[in-house]
């Protein structure tokens, strides 16, 4: 249904049709049309080494949730009014996952609507509205969560900050206010929430509660200072508020040693969210949150999703987390993660211009820095699109563009890590000239 010639006329016909704020990636976009594991092929039949994209968590095209979609498609597709073991085989799998308090499953289609539902969920639970949230983050891309994404509202043309949103600093340990040579920089940074909870309490917005992507993406791949989320949600629970991990980058089993981003910040939430990767590029979205919380919002209107919870998404959320666990992937992000850093960091040793390797398995950011330390926004774009010749996609992130994303399927391999680490260090040289 396509020939390679036409690659430059499709080029043409997103310019002609599509809004010009949906961007395309590289300077010389590529086209994907066929994917396998951690791979994937061009119109012209060329490899890509896929380290960038989380979505495809256990690989494209993977054989079993082919099977399973292509099963359930051919029986019947429908919806949570009626009753199939498809949906509670779903709920329970997840709820394996998480702590004993969790317990309540809502499904939706994407991370945005889960997010959405979070929301409602925190002021059905408090009747107030106010939220607090870190600064740079992204929780999705309807009116509601714009709202609590700093990095669309304050975006050049964005819709500016809302009233009842106040922000905190990230816990940038490098960057930030508190540097990683002050021990006591998880409470420092902790400590601002106060402020923007009297802010809110002040303006008579009340406190929800508080919303983070357990460690910001966006914001530059970053991992808080142990103990920070903890010192967070308590202060937020001491004023009433409901604490709201946005899971969809970092759980899963992405970072190796945790299956959740929490687990390593030894903090409990009370709702958590998750999306992209547990449908494996099935529109799939899903929030779990505890029995009184759920009660809460059972007092309002009905809840109901036309395609939240179907049949068919019920089955392929399942069959993503039973793979996770049968191919052993978990532990492959923790192996091939450790690996990919250890070569990372060997670079910092050796080039000026890598200000900072950070991250756990498979969830790994490259800090790209100018002679005077500055943000190395032009090198990162650099490096991007030079990978991209080496036929290796990873992503550039973070306030300024220059901390370089590395986030492949979790299928990744030994030689696989060989491969980028070969080509980064190439670029590099390149860059270092
Ligand atoms: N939360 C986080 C942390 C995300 O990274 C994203 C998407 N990048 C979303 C929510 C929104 O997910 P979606 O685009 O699937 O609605």
């Amino acid at each position: 249904f396509y020939r390679p010639t036409d690659k430059q006329q499709i080029k043409q016909g997103r310019q002609d049709h599509f809004g010009q704020n949906l961007t395309l990636t590289y300077d010389d976009p590529v086209m994907l049309v066929r994917g396998w594991k951690h791979h994937m092929f061009d119109e012209w039949g060329r490899p890509y080494l896929d380290a960038y994209n989380n979505v495809p968590h256990v690989g494209h095209a993977h054989p079993r949730i082919q099977a399973v979609a292509a099963d359930q498609l051919k029986r019947m597709n429908s919806n949570t009014r009626y009753l199939h073991p498809a949906q509670t085989a779903f709920a329970d799998k997840i709820l394996s996952k998480l702590p004993d308090h969790l317990e309540v499953c809502f499904f939706v289609n994407s991370g945005t609507e889960a997010n959405e539902l979070a929301l409602r969920l925190a002021r059905a639970h408090t009747g107030a509205k106010g939220m607090v949230t870190p600064d740079h983050g992204y929780h999705g891309n309807t009116t509601g969560v714009i709202d609590i994404s700093a990095y669309k509202f304050n975006a050049p043309g964005g819709i500016g900050q809302s009233d009842w949103v106040e922000l905190v600093e990230v816990a940038d340990d490098y960057r930030g206010s508190f540097k990683r040579d002050d021990p006591d920089r998880a409470q420092k940074f902790a400590d601002l929430i106060d402020p923007a909870i009297a802010s809110l309490q002040q303006k008579g917005r009340g406190l929800a509660g508080f919303i983070a992507e357990t460690f910001p993406s966006v914001g530059g791949q970053i991992i808080p200072p142990q103990g920070y989320l903890a010192a967070v949600y308590e202060k937020i629970r001491a004023a009433g508020g409901v604490c709201i991990a946005d899971e969809v980058q970092t759980g899963l089993g992405r970072l190796g040693d945790y299956y959740f981003g929490f687990e390593r910040q030894g903090a409990v939430p009370d709702i958590v969210v998750l999306g992209k990767p547990i449908g494996n590029g099935h529109p799939l979205g899903a929030l779990v949150t505890t029995r009184a919380i759920a009660e809460s919002f059972a007092k309002g209107p009905e809840f109901f999703s036309t395609f939240g919870g179907s049949t068919l998404s019920c089955r392929i959320g399942k069959e993503v987390l039973d793979i996770v666990d049968d191919e052993g992937l978990q532990e492959n992000a923790r192996r091939m993660g450790e690996r990919l850093k250890q070569g990372l960091e060997q670079m910092e040793t050796e080039f000026a211009c890598v200000g900072d390797v950070r991250g756990m398995g498979l969830f790994l950011g490259v800090e790209l820095i100018n002679p005077d330390g500055s943000e190395g926004t032009a090198i990162c774009k650099y490096i991007k699109n030079r990978m991209r010749d080496h036929r290796i996609l990873i992503g550039n992130e973070g306030p300024k563009d220059n901390i370089l994303k590395i986030r492949p399927p979790l299928t990744i391999e030994a030689e696989d890590v060989k491969m980028i680490l070969r080509s980064l260090r190439s670029v590099l040289q390149e860059v270092q000239v």
